[in-house]
């Protein structure tokens, strides 16, 4: 508290990020970021980026990433959004979608936990849709009719932190069934083996995609995201962010984006190894006797039934193994674990064979 602080400061929570720490040899499996380095094609294009223009404010529209976005989903640039990080957008997207005369967001009691810092940073009522007792989204309950008309809908797919998964059809359902509002579909995790959703945006211009370059693109360093929907919607979220920041994405980040999306065959190597390592992954803790998620993520979710939660990531970070615990109601029994090499496989399952003994 500090008699500086405006209003709103002290009543904030604010999220809370996975440990950061660059420790030696520590084995980070805590944010799902991605094992294997970013293309070689995008060092270079950081380093032909990286010159005098760089007096140079960069383009504000980031209009080759929008291109390059709009020729791997084949469609039209002006219905992609860049922003720095996903993380960025999905604060436009509260901000220019979800402000509707106080009615509330509709969103799962299990996903990722932003949503909720952003309904209290923009006075956005909050209504939870409990997911099933297998931590499933049940499409059904977002169909309505609602109990108050909802200002919007938003899931991640793959749901985070479950790793589960909701079928394309189901998603056409929600948005069919909610023609009136915005349903928001984060897909930070669609490249590990989920369907994007992009392909349903002719039928419902009510669907609003988000992406990151940070976790299947190996980016989360340089803060790229992005929104894909009709150009209307594309249109409000550039009225906000050129309210906030004309120039979110720096050139070297442009330039990095760029470059990743235009190598897809080292995406599909390092991706293809990740969801190999992670039924690997899935098969060794059930070795163990965890009970695990099905995920189409790059981490899986797991527990165990004789080891508390909150004890065995304590004790794993005692080891020098980070994952990540969430004290929270129905899944504080759980570890979220990133999907690493099969070399992160083995040390992690054996510090764990040992700690549970
Ligand atoms: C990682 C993640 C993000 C944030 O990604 P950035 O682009 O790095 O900000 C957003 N949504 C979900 C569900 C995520 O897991």
């Amino acid at each position: 508290m500090s008699r500086y602080w405006g209003d709103e400061v002290a009543s904030l929570s604010p999220y809370v990020a996975g440990e950061q720490s660059k420790a030696e040899g520590l084995l980070k499996l805590n944010t799902n970021e991605n094992p294997y380095g970013p293309s070689p094609r995008v060092i270079e294009a950081i380093g032909q980026a990286a010159g005098p223009n760089l007096r140079l404010y960069p383009d504000n529209t980031s209009k080759a990433l929008r291109q390059a976005v709009g020729q791997l989903y084949d469609i039209d640039p002006d219905c992609v959004f860049a922003g720095n990080g996903s993380d960025e957008v999905l604060a436009h997207v509260f901000k220019a979608l979800f402000r509707r005369q106080g009615r509330p967001l509709l969103l799962p009691d299990i996903t990722y936990s932003f949503y909720r810092t952003y309904c209290q940073l923009y006075d956005i009522p909050v209504q939870l849709v409990p997911l099933s007792d297998d931590f499933a989204i049940v499409p059904d309950d977002y169909a309505g009719p609602h109990r108050q008309p909802p200002a919007g809908i938003i899931f991640s797919n793959p749901n985070a932190p479950t790793g589960r998964v909701l079928a394309l059809a189901e998603i056409a359902g929600i948005a069919a069934a909610n023609a009136d509002i915005p349903v928001v579909v984060d897909e930070a995790y669609v490249d590990f083996g989920a369907e994007s959703a992009v392909t349903l945006l002719e039928q419902r211009p009510n669907l609003v995609v988000v992406q990151t370059l940070s976790k299947s693109r190996s980016l989360a360093g340089m803060r790229v995201g992005l929104a894909i929907s009709s150009p209307t919607i594309i249109e409000g979220l550039n009225r906000v962010k050129d309210s906030f920041n004309s120039y979110p994405l720096d050139t070297l980040a442009q330039a990095a984006a760029v470059a990743a999306l235009e190598d897809p065959s080292y995406f599909d190597e390092t991706r293809q190894a990740i969801m190999r390592e992670r039924d690997d992954l899935t098969q060794q803790l059930a070795a163990l006797g965890f009970e695990v998620l099905p995920s189409m993520a790059n981490f899986v979710f797991a527990r165990h039934p004789q080891h508390d939660g909150g004890e065995l990531a304590r004790a794993l970070r005692a080891q020098n193994v980070l994952v990540r615990h969430f004290n929270l109601p129905r899944i504080d029994q759980f570890l979220r674990i990133t999907v690493g090499t099969p070399d992160d496989s083995r040390r992690l399952c054996s510090v764990l064979k040992r700690i549970m003994g």
